[in-house]
């Protein structure tokens, strides 16, 4: 049973009484707002597990209010899947840049939008009833405590699996390595930042046995980042 709350923010009421619908024949539970000021009511009040905003809207636009909840440390956690009537390449990588987790172009099909929300929030560990977060072929339990590839598990340690998962929950972000030892390690720890590098080399090296290593990326003069392109 699926126990997920999603918020749908859309000013046109058919397509918003469309989505509730749709959603909750899923089996999710829905909000519905027509713009942002309420939708940040709804959010403030209900805490969604990931909403699903329309880009526009009078006032403020989707794109704005989902920049500025990616601003924010109360929220910037909660995803955001971007609904646009428009289709264009820079529109999505517009959407992308600023932290909307997926972008889906109207008109769509139910079972397209409810993958999509049900991809998103396995990536994010969200996803009731399941413990697991996939991206690609790379399998995280969190339950069990086990990365696998295909059906090889990966000989982590605990810390090296505290990295990778919150890696493979937010995936195609950079962080910087202060970033990673307060996420990873936490605030109250001192350790020298180039034990992140040790770590993350660690890391390369067992996912390189499963030709992998790629997806833990260096991004020069800044950090590090997990994506599968
Ligand atoms: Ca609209």
């Amino acid at each position: 049973m699926n126990e997920n709350t999603i918020l749908i923010v859309e000013d046109e009421a058919a397509i918003r009484d469309m989505l509730k619908i749709i959603l909750e024949q899923a089996g999710f539970k829905t909000l519905l707002a027509e713009e942002a000021a309420s939708a940040q009511i709804q959010l403030t009040d209900h805490s969604p597990d990931l909403i699903v905003l329309d880009w526009m809207l009078p006032g403020i636009s989707g794109v704005d209010w989902a920049r500025r909840l990616k601003k924010d440390a109360s929220y910037s956690e909660i995803p955001i899947i971007l609904l646009t009537a428009r289709g264009e390449e820079e529109d999505k990588v517009r959407g992308l840049e600023i932290g909307a987790d997926d972008y889906i172009t109207k008109p769509f099909s139910p079972k397209e939008l409810i993958a999509r929300i049900r991809a998103v929030l396995r990536r994010v560990g969200k996803l009731s009833g399941s413990t697991q977060i996939s991206l690609g072929d790379i399998t995280l339990d969190t339950e069990q405590h086990r990365i696998t590839i295909g059906n090889r598990h990966l000989d982590v340690s605990p810390t090296e699996f505290r990295l990778m998962h919150f890696l493979m929950t937010h995936p195609d972000k950079v962080f910087s390595r202060t970033q990673l030892l307060d996420q990873v390690w936490g605030r109250s720890v001192y350790i020298d930042e180039r034990t992140v590098d040790v770590h993350i080399l660690r890391l390369r090296k067992i996912l390189a046995e499963f030709g992998k290593e790629d997806v833990v990326q260096t991004v020069r003069g800044f950090g590090y980042r997990f994506s599968l392109q």
